[in-house]
């Protein structure tokens, strides 16, 4: 049945990207060309963070795509901001996670719950991207098991003391970082959990302690460090949300940087397909091109799958959450999807390159380190099954 005479054809139901997507998807796909990819091997080399190339992002406009036009930002939705990571992803994972986490657990928790104070102090050079920023949850005692945490802030007169440490934050210490908002205990519910509050953390304040940045496996450049608090003195004007609100409020927001990960994975999917495609067509072995050979020619129809379902789960979650319906269910799946397909991706990628493809020079082999971190930040991939489970209506454990 053609589209013009089915009778479910006007149900709403598009696949289509407006003009303005298309051409902001166009746009960041030509910056990543033209400024990210000629740099990207040298950049992991050397594991320089690359100030210079995440503030002319921010000139592009990329870190304000889904926030209000008031505080710097374009107004579009989680689904442009999942296009520009896409596009940047897709050259440089490093740059891609820096964009995700500096709009999503930087900028998008002091735009959802901050006072007009907070928003006019900290929004602007966050939305065009001349300063980053973090929200640190994880403790050396687990990630996963957000309540179980340790740090604590006792109020003294009007300013909160805060004591402990968060492991893996990012954007924390950079030399554009304007601050930190991070979680800590700040009493005892009335049914005896712990009450967990936010508190942003500007840079240099003193008893703030960034440590050396973390030696990763895989996104080599970006800032990624362990934090110490040591009398950590904020006034009691920094608490974001509500005291008590922290968890809730840090969770809410991890549902829209479960989508933007499943962005950056659907990024990592389409560079090694791009790059896969090439060289099958380019490497010779027995005489033929090797994408002639079943073996490699399958390899690459199933990355085109994936490239595909991944996205369709990130567009079909953005699209939600953009007309303020609840996507929470499609966040996770979306997530858990999209970050499996990318590292089952990448491995096969690196088996069509070959030796080339264990070399750092190779976009592939450097996505192959990248890769396995999708599957662990912003919630294991054990945790979104857990999650998935629940809103099936799985029983909890007791
Ligand atoms: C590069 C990088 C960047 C990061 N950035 C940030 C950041 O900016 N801010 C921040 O707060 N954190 C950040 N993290 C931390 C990240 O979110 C945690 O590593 C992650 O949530 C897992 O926590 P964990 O490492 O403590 O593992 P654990 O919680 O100790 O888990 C260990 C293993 O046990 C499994 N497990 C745990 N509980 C269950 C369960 N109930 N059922 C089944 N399996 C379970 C986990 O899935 C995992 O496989 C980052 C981590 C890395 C490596």
């Amino acid at each position: 049945m053609s589209p013009q005479t089915n009778p479910a054809a006007n149900t709403g139901l598009s696949f289509e990207l407006t003009k303005e997507q298309q051409d902001l998807r166009a746009r960041v796909h030509e910056f990543a060309q033209q400024r990210i990819t000629p740099v990207a091997a040298d950049m992991y080399r050397t594991g320089e963070y690359p100030v210079e190339i995440i503030q002319a992002m921010g000139r592009e406009g990329f870190f304000g795509l889904s926030f209000p036009e008031e505080y710097g930002g374009s107004g579009g939705g989680l689904l442009e901001l999942c296009l520009a990571i896409e596009e940047v992803g897709r050259a440089d994972q490093s740059l891609g996670i820096t964009l995700e986490s500096s709009t999503g657990l930087g900028a998008a928790p002091i735009a959802r719950w901050g006072t007009p104070e907070q928003k006019e102090r900290w929004l602007p050079d966050l939305l065009t991207g001349q300063k980053v920023a973090g929200f640190g949850l994880t403790e050396p005692g687990g990630g996963s098991d957000t309540v179980g945490m340790k740090t604590r802030a006792e109020l003294d007169g009007d300013e909160w003391v805060i004591n402990g440490s968060k492991s893996w934050i990012g954007n924390a210490g950079s030399p554009i970082t304007s601050h930190c908002t991070v979680t800590a205990v700040t009493g005892t519910q009335p049914d005896g959990r712990p009450e967990i509050t936010t508190i942003i953390v500007p840079a240099g304040t003193p008893g703030f302690e960034p440590q050396e940045r973390n030696d990763l496996v895989g996104w080599r450049t970006i800032d990624n460090r362990n934090l110490v608090f040591r009398d950590c003195r904020v006034p009691v004007s920094h608490t974001l949300g509500e005291r008590g609100q922290g968890l809730r409020n840090f969770l809410g927001a991890l549902d829209g940087g479960r989508v933007a990960i499943a962005a950056l994975a659907v990024g990592m999917i389409q560079g090694c397909l791009d790059e896969c495609l090439r060289y099958a067509g380019e490497r010779e072995a027995f005489g033929r091109a090797i994408g002639t050979y079943q073996g490699i020619s399958f390899k690459i129809a199933d990355m085109a799958v994936r490239a595909q379902l991944a996205r369709d789960a990130v567009w079909r979650a953005a699209w939600l959450a953009d007309q303020g319906r609840p996507y929470s269910q499609e966040a996770y799946i979306a997530k858990l999807f999209a970050s499996e397909a990318a590292a089952t991706t990448a491995r096969e990628a690196v088996q069509v390159f070959g030796g080339k493809g264990f070399s750092n020079e190779s976009l592939v082999g450097r996505f192959y380190r990248d890769a396995k971190i999708l599957e662990i930040g912003e919630g294991t991939s054990e945790v979104q099954r857990m999650l998935i489970g629940r809103l099936l209506g799985l029983p909890k454990p007791a």
